[in-house]
C-alpha cells in the first residue's frame, strides 16, 4: 500500500531560532501516531539542528534543493554526500519556484535525481503547470513531459524512493487552490502514466501529493480523493496549529 506523505516546506523562511521555536511547537501538538508519514524541509543553515531535535521523532527531515555534482567548484551549492553526512536522506526536487527563478530544466532535474537516486536518498519530486498552460488546455501534457524528462528513464528499483507532488504553479502561495477534482483528475493522470512507462506495481505503489494553498480548511476534501496521498504544504507549514491540522486531515 502506498504511503500518506504531509510534508511541509518552508522555503526561505525562519531563522535558527524560529525553526527552533516551530520545532517545539510541532513535538508538543503532534499526534502521537499520525496515519501520514511527517516532513519538514527547513532551509540549509537550520537542517542540522532541526534534524538533531528531530531524531527521536518520527518526523522526517528534507532538504529543499542540492547539486548534482559530487563536489567541485560551484559557489554556493550543497551536495548530496553533504546533507547525508548531517542525516538527511531526504530531499525537495524541481520546486517551480526552482525551476522559474533559478532555471532548473527538466534535463537538470534528472540529473539531480539520479545523484539523489545513486546516494539512496528519497526525492519529492514537484511538477505542475503555469496558469496559462492550464488555461490553454495543455496541462496534462505539460506534466507529462516533466515526468517523461526528468524521471521515466530511472530503473524500476529506484521508484520506491521517489515520492511524487504536483503542484500547479497558479495554486501556489496564491490562496487559489486546485478543486479537489481538478487534482484528483492529474493523479490519476500521472498514475496512468507511470502504468504505461514503469510499471503496474510502480503507478500502485508510488505516492502523489498535491500541494498548492493546501489549508486546514481544505485538506481534508483534498486528501479524500482516491488518488491524492497527501500534501506538500508551504505558507500553511509555518504555523504548528496549522500543519497538524492538515497532518490529521486524513
Ligand atoms: P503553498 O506552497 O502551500 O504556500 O501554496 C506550496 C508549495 O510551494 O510547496
Amino acid at each position: 500500500m502506498r504511503k500518506k506523505i504531509v510534508a511541509g516546506n518552508w522555503k526561505m523562511n525562519n531563522d535558527l531560532s524560529e525553526t527552533e521555536e516551530l520545532i517545539s511547537q510541532l513535538k508538543l501538538q503532534m499526534v502521537k501516531d499520525p496515519e501520514a508519514t511527517v516532513m519538514v524541509a527547513p532551509s540549509f543553515t537550520s537542517l542540522y539542528p532541526a534534524f538533531q531535535a528531530l531524531k527521536d521523532t518520527p518526523i522526517v527531515v528534507a532538504a529543499q534543493n542540492m547539486n548534482a555534482a559530487k563536489s567541485g567548484a560551484y559557489t554556493g551549492e550543497v551536495s548530496a554526500l553533504m546533507l547525508k553526512s548531517i542525516g538527511i536522506n531526504t530531499v525537495i526536487l524541481g520546486h517551480s519556484e526552482r525551476r522559474a527563478q533559478f532555471k532548473e530544466s527538466n534535463e537538470m532535474l534528472a540529473e539531480k535525481v539520479k545523484t539523489a537516486i545513486d546516494n539512496e536518498m528519497d526525492v519529492i519530486f514537484c511538477f505542475g503547470e503555469e496558469l496559462n498552460e492550464r488555461k490553454a488546455g495543455k496541462h496534462f501534457d505539460v506534466v507529462e513531459t516533466q515526468l517523461k524528462e526528468s524521471l521515466f528513464q530511472l530503473p524500476k528499483s529506484a521508484w520506491k524512493n521517489i515520492i511524487l507532488a504536483y503542484e500547479p504553479v497558479w495554486a501556489i502561495g496564491t490562496g487559489e487552490t486546485a478543486s479537489p477534482e481538478q487534482a484528483q483528475e492529474i493523479h490519476a493522470h500521472v498514475r496512468s502514466l507511470l502504468e504505461k512507462n514503469v510499471g503496474k506495481e510502480v503507478a500502485e505503489n508510488t505516492s502523489i501529493l498535491y500541494g498548492g494553498s493546501v489549508k486546514p480548511n481544505n485538506a481534508s476534501e483534498i486528501f479524500a480523493k482516491d488518488d491524492v496521498d497527501g500534501g506538500l504544504i508551504g505558507g500553511a507549514s509555518l504555523n504548528a496549529v496549522d500543519f497538524v491540522k492538515i497532518v490529521n486531515a486524513f
